[in-house]
């Protein structure tokens, strides 16, 4: 299972440095216990192009990435940074598959077998470019007709992962 980061598992700051700052969405916890009680290896892929503008460092995002990840209580959660501007033409930004074929490789799972879990249209582009499985979880900041278009639409993290599992 593969998860965008920001406005998916945490709340969205925009080009956040600051691990004080990194609070879960709310059902983010209970999500990710879900999968660990299926047994179902999880991933993070994330734009960070606040990198490659000079917004925030590689190390920032690393340093943000464990915040999440201790929250989450999942060390060692493997997480796939693009650190790239939109424009650079590098193949992981999302919409672009790279992160989340990279992701499936280390998870040792099929991307077909893949679902991705993410806020925006990037998230289920990447998804459908990669051949994973997309599920929209909306914020208030997604767009009404990237709701329309996903292929799967659910309503917080955790009813995305049992979509998923199929489970209720
Ligand atoms: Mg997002
Ligand atoms: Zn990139």
């Amino acid at each position: 299972m593969l998860f965008d980061r920001d406005g998916t598992l945490i709340v969205d700051v925009p080009y956040n440095g600051d691990p004080q700052r990194v609070t879960l969405t709310p059902t983010a916890r209970e999500a990710v216990d879900l999968l660990r009680a299926h047994s179902v290896p999880f991933a993070v892929v994330s734009n960070q192009s606040g990198v490659a503008r000079g917004l925030i460092s590689e190390e920032q995002v690393a340093a943000v990435n464990a915040r999440v990840a201790a929250l989450l209580g999942a060390a060692g959660l493997p997480f796939f940074v693009c650190p790239h501007a939109e424009g650079e033409g590098c193949g992981c930004r999302k919409p672009a598959p790279g992160l989340l074929k990279s992701a499936a490789a280390a998870l040792g799972v099929p991307i077909e077998e893949c679902a991705m879990i993410g806020d925006i249209r990037a998230d289920v582009d990447a998804a459908l470019a990669a051949g994973a499985r997309p599920v929209l979880v909306p914020t208030p900041a997604t767009l009404p007709h990237e709701v329309a278009l996903a292929p799967a639409v659910a309503p917080t993290v955790l009813d995305a992962v049992r979509l998923v599992l199929g489970v209720s």
